[in-house]
């Protein structure tokens, strides 16, 4: 069994498990690798050196929350079932950026109609939103600026 660190053309990264190296290379060229996070099946082993993306993300830049330990037998199709049921939970919802803490302050005061919206918010601004009785929800899955796609 060999463990490599996988990523996708979205810069989502994330572990496969396989018998061999050969075994790998051999799913890779049949395009049975897909992304957990976005399903792309363009996959690639995730370079060693600080990660570049193709496309010149900015959001690849950030850190994210990694385990030295695998994920447990299941927890790639757990994840997928949860990224698509965010997906439809926002799919009538419109992304604000980071104007969320102002557009939901707004719909509260009843300046602006409410809607569905989500977008960023730094912990202070959701903390202090909540303290204000606003309903504020962290998304589990991260989201990708509709602005950043191409
Ligand atoms: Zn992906």
């Amino acid at each position: 069994m060999i463990v490599f660190d996988l990523a996708c053309d979205n810069a989502h990264a994330f572990e496969g498990w396989f018998g061999s190296s050969d075994d790998f290379a051999s799913q890779q060229a049949r395009g049975l690798l897909t992304c957990p996070v976005c399903d792309s099946a363009v996959v690639a082993k995730a370079p060693m050196a600080p990660a570049v993306p193709a496309k010149g993300n900015r959001a690849a830049a950030a850190s994210y929350p990694v385990a030295h330990e695998a994920m447990p037998k299941g927890f790639a199709a757990a994840f997928k079932a949860l990224a698509a049921a965010q997906a439809r939970a926002l799919a009538k919802s419109e992304w604000v950026g980071d104007r969320f803490a102002a557009e939901v302050r707004s719909m509260h005061s009843g300046e602006t109609e409410e809607k569905q919206v989500h977008g960023r918010a730094t912990r202070d601004d959701a903390a202090a939103l909540i303290e204000e009785g606003i309903a504020v929800a962290p998304l589990l899955v991260p989201v990708q600026p509709p602005e950043e796609l191409n």
